[in-house]
């Protein structure tokens, strides 16, 4: 009977995630390989499987499987399943069928508005519908959980049982440790556009090869393409990765794949044993982000592998053979404040995604409003970064997330980097020479790391559990400031 009840939940279950699964390769072809006009198609079709699978996941048969299953004696692995079921089917049945109308109407109304605002650089022309779209945000988080602050209810849909609090206290010892660290590079000549150099997308595809290669990715269960924002998607036996080549800017492509790589290798590895199960998902979206950061900066920017990449990346690329070793390496690493969040260095990026949890705060404590936004924008950028921003396309319209509706998601991106410092720390114990081997273009045993500590775990914890789990403390982000200390210190000579 146990067995019966559960696998029946579960069955019904993986087929929801199916619908997910092929959503998202039908979504990739639309970024990919669609011709343009099959736009309004491709809504049709999207719109229909995610009305199929909304009304599977909100149906008296996942409500009836849920509550019978919750009576059963399950395993610990069968009731965090269960759990994870359980909050989905809630926070699909807790929205009313009109304020999910409301919202999906407003999120594309006030996106599309956003592009011509910030084509003509005019936060004042999309402040009214911004204004109606944080209403229903706040509305949805009220829906979700009434008893809860609203931006920890938006928090948690990305990063589970994270609040404010916690990110408070992680992002003001983070600030504090990239504040000092700039201090101390403020005054060091640095040129990192001597690597924007014109480099053929033909050399760029065969660079982003040596990548996959090195990092061992198995070219049968995935694939590498061409789209204008690169991405990742796909799941189990099937992940895509994307990548964006630019004639003039060849690390642009570089560090994109090794990014998008990292997402990969996360969702190839996840565990099998728990495939189309709850369990069998990533963690969130900032342990996600942590395994693309650390494949990008630890491994990929590591000046010992660097070294080891150059002469190869010459061979590949001669264009670069003028370029020295060192100065390559300190282009890649160099550390300059800029505007944009999306061309920020490792250290200031940090920045970028602290000013924006700062304000996102701000507003849903009623502090600040949504026509102040931009002004609050400018100081702030003036106050971290010491930059004057002169319009708003450079400014608060840079990001589509705000807009798209996505509130509570930035600070992901930062505790990213918070958890991956940590992770590093954990690993350094099992593999003390790893700079070592990283200086001879073996990062098998990171890697492996990495897939057993983290990519196996899927998602039987929820993300600071996970990170206690790999190192033995909760989530804190003394590591990370010590990794770029190191990292830092070493390569400016501090
Ligand atoms: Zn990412």
């Amino acid at each position: 009977m146990v067995e019966n009840i559960y696998n029946q939940l579960s069955e019904h279950m993986k087929e929801i995630m199916l619908l997910g699964n092929a959503m998202g390769i039908l979504g990739w072809d639309m970024r990919t390989y669609m011709p343009s006009e099959g736009t309004m198609q491709r809504a049709q079709q999207l719109a229909l499987l995610s009305g199929i699978s909304h009304e599977r996941l909100v149906s008296e048969k996942t409500a009836n499987l849920l509550k019978k299953s919750g009576a059963l004696d399950l395993t610990s692995l069968q009731k965090r399943n269960l759990e994870l079921w359980q909050r989905d089917y809630d926070q699909e049945t807790k929205l009313s069928v009109d304020l999910v109308k409301k919202l999906t109407m407003q999120r594309s109304i006030t996106e599309k508005l956003w592009e011509k605002a910030k084509a003509k650089s005019d936060f004042k022309m999309v402040q009214g519908e911004l204004e109606k779209l944080v209403g229903l945000v706040k509305e949805q988080a009220t829906a979700l959980n009434p008893d809860k602050p609203m931006y920890d209810v938006l928090l948690d849909l990305y990063e589970k049982n994270i609040t404010e609090a916690m990110i408070r206290t992680y992002f003001s010892e983070l600030k504090k440790g990239v504040m000092k660290l700039l201090e101390k590079t403020r005054n060091i000549e640095l040129n990192p556009d001597i690597l924007k150099i014109h480099v053929s997308v033909a050399k760029q595809k065969d660079l982003s090869k040596f990548i996959i290669k090195f990092l061992d990715m198995p070219t049968k269960r995935s694939r590498l393409d061409e789209t204008a924002h690169p991405f990742t998607t796909g799941y189990a036996d099937d992940i895509r990765i994307t990548t964006n080549y630019l004639e003039k800017e060849p690390m642009a492509s570089f560090y994109s794949v090794f990014h998008e790589a990292g997402h990969g290798l996360y969702g190839l590895n996840l565990p099998k044993e728990h495939r189309w199960t709850a369990v069998g998902q990533s963690t969130s979206m900032g342990i996600h982000e942590s395994q693309s950061r650390f494949v990008e900066n630890i491994i990929g920017k590591n000046p010992v592998f660097l070294e080891y990449a150059i002469p190869k990346i010459k061979e590949i690329a001669p264009e670069f053979k003028k370029i020295e070793t060192k100065d390559f390496i300190n282009a890649v690493n160099a550390i300059t404040p800029s505007k944009i969040r999306i061309y920020a260095d490792e250290v200031t990026y940090n920045l970028h995604v602290i000013l924006r949890f700062e304000i996102e705060r701000e507003l849903f404590a009623g502090k600040i409003s949504v026509g102040e936004l931009p002004q609050v924008w400018n100081t702030k950028m003036e106050e971290f970064l010491g930059i004057e921003i002169k319009d708003d396309a450079e400014g608060v319209l840079q990001d589509v997330h705000w807009y798209g509706g996505n509130l509570g998601y930035f600070p992901d991106y930062a505790l990213g980097n918070i958890y991956n410092g940590q992770m590093l720390y954990a690993m350094e114990k099992k593999i003390p020479d790893w700079n070592d081997q990283l200086s001879i273009g073996n990062a098998t045993n990171i890697l492996n790391w990495l897939d057993i500590n983290v990519h196996k775990k899927g998602f039987l914890y929820d993300p600071a559990d996970l990170v206690k789990e790999i190192t033995g403390e909760l989530p804190d982000a003394k590591y990370f400031v010590k990794y770029m200390n190191e990292k830092f210190g070493k390569i400016y000579k501090l």
